[in-house]
């Protein structure tokens, strides 16, 4: 199985997303667009989709995704992982489970509490809850000491 890694670049860019909206008091969702390396699925996109976003809701219109799935084509390139921010706590809502743009089995779900506010590059491990796709279809959240397993962050 691929283990998604990502730069600390990447990492700044995706903050700088949901920071941004969080000043707002708005939710903010980033997909983390990959090539896959054999081994491992290696981030090259932090892609923020024209996206409609309250304090605690967001949703990606169709245009957005028919957007997206052109810009994979384009470049080669899979979602391996959506990053989206909550007001409060981190958990995986039930919205968030219905809403998901990540449908394929063993793909990564992050939720970043309280607009990443207080999250830098080197606490976002940390701070993330993250959920992978199960193959009867459930988001399961991977234990802090199993993360290694499915995702690195190299800073
Ligand atoms: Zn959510």
């Amino acid at each position: 199985m691929a283990i998604v890694t990502i730069n600390r670049a990447g990492i700044e860019q995706t903050l700088d997303f949901l920071k941004q909206a969080g000043t707002q008091h708005v939710e903010c969702v980033v997909l983390w667009l990959a090539k896959n390396l054999g081994g491992a699925l290696d981030i090259q996109t932090v892609y923020r989709p024209p996206q409609i976003a309250k304090r605690d809701f967001f949703r990606i219109p169709q245009e957005s995704i028919v957007e997206l799935m052109t810009y994979l084509r384009q470049n080669r390139l899979m979602v391996a992982a959506q990053v989206h921010t909550h007001p409060g706590p981190a958990f995986h809502s039930l919205a968030d489970d219905t809403w998901a743009i990540i449908r394929h089995v063993g793909g990564l779900s992050l939720v970043i509490p309280r607009f990443a506010r207080a999250t830098s590059a080197e606490s976002f491990i940390r701070d993330a809850a993250v959920f992978r796709l199960s193959e009867d279809n459930n988001w399961e959240e991977i234990r802090s000491r199993e993360l290694e397993h499915y995702l690195q962050v190299a800073l």
